[in-house]
């Protein structure tokens, strides 16, 4: 047993966590798996957290021995802000606990939580909450840095119906934070929670959904992107907030030919999304596969499309309308340049995320840390490739396609521009962010409070990862 294992085994021991270390093999295997290959780091150790106190014994460790350390919740981000290579991780997958209350239709969701916890849970009792659209990401990470899920255009983002958090603070202080307890910290954590502490509960506000949605992709071939486009442009006229469109290009299997996606939502009826939706129907798609589903299935869509395997980026822009097909046309033209020149990126996926932001810009940016609230709409760049060779070029293709999506034609805020209303957002989705992307860019003139209330609850900056509020890391390696 390696010291640091010793050290670890004792600080955790009279706890219910579990602690697993590389010679734990297929157990430790699996406990350092993500969402992207890219991500899979081997840390020196891996403890599986089971309460608050768990958390509170692992951090005052960790404080000791000023130790590495990441949290990891769902396992999703691809900026590797949940794994770490010679450190240890807070492990929160023991904590899957969610309970609705349905008096007061709200749901307690554990730190661990995956989104399909709680739209099980929820659909039990005919509600629903804002999740997010593929239902294996965590509640952790999509909830801490925003939010955004098919039933946005109705109720906003995740952390507008974000009631209250339990969060364990770098001291291994347990508090509880929302709009009338440690009210800074919930304004800091709604948008950049990951910088705070280690959430170990969050409730939400849920709605009546006791109606089956409409839902389901369509599929064009790429030549009909001008039409596509052209729907797109009335959309933000024709929905009432009970639709979104997802649409983009990729090349998915067996196949692997380049096609145009559509994701349709209609929260009603069959015959209302057939007339909203009419004129893409009478594209002729190549396959249709929308139909009327349960809502806790519509997480579920896009879950093929957003697998386990390979090597994945996110990376995030932002778009109005009406676009032009030429500007899409550029994109999508740059997108299939790079992964034609290169094996294996077929499954690489541009999405234009048509959401309704009608609630999201109804609360500004200064009420809260989370800062892309505005009149636009999120771009979203997923690449996967398999050759670990290749992952700085994809890196910066990523950043490169990202930020001429957003200050091309159709832009937000550029650079240096002032914010004019409050609801001027800053044009990028942290979430969709990689960690290098500065604090500045993610979150605008909130940067600054941020950086401040950081000193309040973390002047240690023990929670250095993501987009990061503070650049010097404080904690050393022994
Ligand atoms: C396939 C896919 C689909 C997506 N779809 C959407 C979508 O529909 N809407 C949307 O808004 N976003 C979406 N995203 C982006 C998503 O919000 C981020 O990837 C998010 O970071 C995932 O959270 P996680 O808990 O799974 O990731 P992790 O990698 O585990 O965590 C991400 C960050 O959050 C921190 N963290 C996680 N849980 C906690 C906690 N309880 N306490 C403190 N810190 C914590 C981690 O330390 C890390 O810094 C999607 C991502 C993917 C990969």
């Amino acid at each position: 047993m390696s010291d640091m294992e010793a050290l670890v085994r004792k600080s955790m021991e009279g706890t219910k966590a579990e602690v697993l270390v590389p010679n734990d093999g297929e157990k430790y295997e699996q406990a350092i798996q993500r969402w992207s290959e890219h991500c899979i780091q081997r840390a020196k150790c891996v403890i599986k957290v089971s309460c608050a106190d768990d958390i509170t014994s692992a951090l005052s460790f960790i404080r000791t021995q000023k130790i590495p350390f990441v949290v990891r919740g769902g396992g999703h981000s691809t900026s590797s802000s949940s794994s770490i290579t010679d450190g240890i991780v807070i492990d929160l997958s023991l904590m899957r606990r969610v309970t609705v209350f349905p008096d007061s239709k709200t749901i307690r969701a554990e730190g661990g939580t995956l989104w399909v916890d709680v739209d099980e849970e929820a659909a039990k009792y005919d509600l629903a909450t804002v999740g997010g659209t593929v239902n294996h990401t965590g509640v952790g990470g999509l909830t801490l840095g925003g939010g955004y899920g098919f039933l946005t255009g109705k109720y906003g983002l995740t952390i507008d119906n974000l009631l209250e958090v339990d969060i364990v603070l770098a001291s291994g202080e347990q508090v509880t934070a929302s709009a009338t307890l440690n009210s800074d910290l919930f304004w800091a954590v709604r948008g950049a929670g990951h910088n705070f502490g280690v959430v170990t509960s969050f409730t939400f506000q849920a709605f009546d959904q006791p109606r089956p949605v409409f839902a389901g992709p369509l599929i064009f071939p790429l030549a009909k992107l001008p039409q596509v486009v052209d729907f797109v442009n009335t959309f933000h006229e024709i929905n009432d907030g009970n639709q979104a469109i997802l649409w983009g290009v990729s090349c998915p299997p067996p196949a692997h030919v380049p096609v145009l996606l559509t994701q349709l939502f209609h929260n009603g009826t069959v015959d209302e999304a057939k007339a909203l939706f009419a004129p893409l129907f009478a594209l002729d798609p190549i396959a249709n596969m929308t139909a009327s589903i349960p809502y806790k299935t519509v997480n579920s869509l896009l879950n093929p499309t957003a697998g386990f395997d390979g090597r994945k980026q996110f990376g995030g822009g932002a778009f109005k309308l009406p676009l032009s097909i030429d500007l899409v046309q550029s994109l999508v033209d740059k997108l299939f340049a790079f992964i034609n020149a290169r094996k294996g990126m077929e499954e690489s996926l541009l999405l234009f995320e048509t959401v309704p932001y009608r609630e999201v810009v109804k609360v500004k940016n200064d009420a809260m840390a989370f800062s892309n609230r505005g009149e636009y709409y999120n771009l979203a760049i997923m690449m996967k490739w398999h050759d670990e060779g290749m992952d700085a070029e994809v890196r910066n293709f990523v950043r490169d396609l990202a930020k001429g999506a957003g200050l091309a034609e159709g832009a937000v805020r550029k650079d240096g521009e002032e914010v004019k209303d409050g609801v001027d957002g800053v044009g990028i989705y942290g979430n969709y962010a990689n960690s290098d992307v500065p604090a500045s860019e993610i979150y605008g003139n909130n940067a600054k409070k941020l950086q401040e209330l950081k000193q309040k609850y973390d002047p240690d900056n023990l929670f250095d990862r993501g987009t990061r509020l503070v650049s010097k890391p404080v904690v050393v390696m022994n």
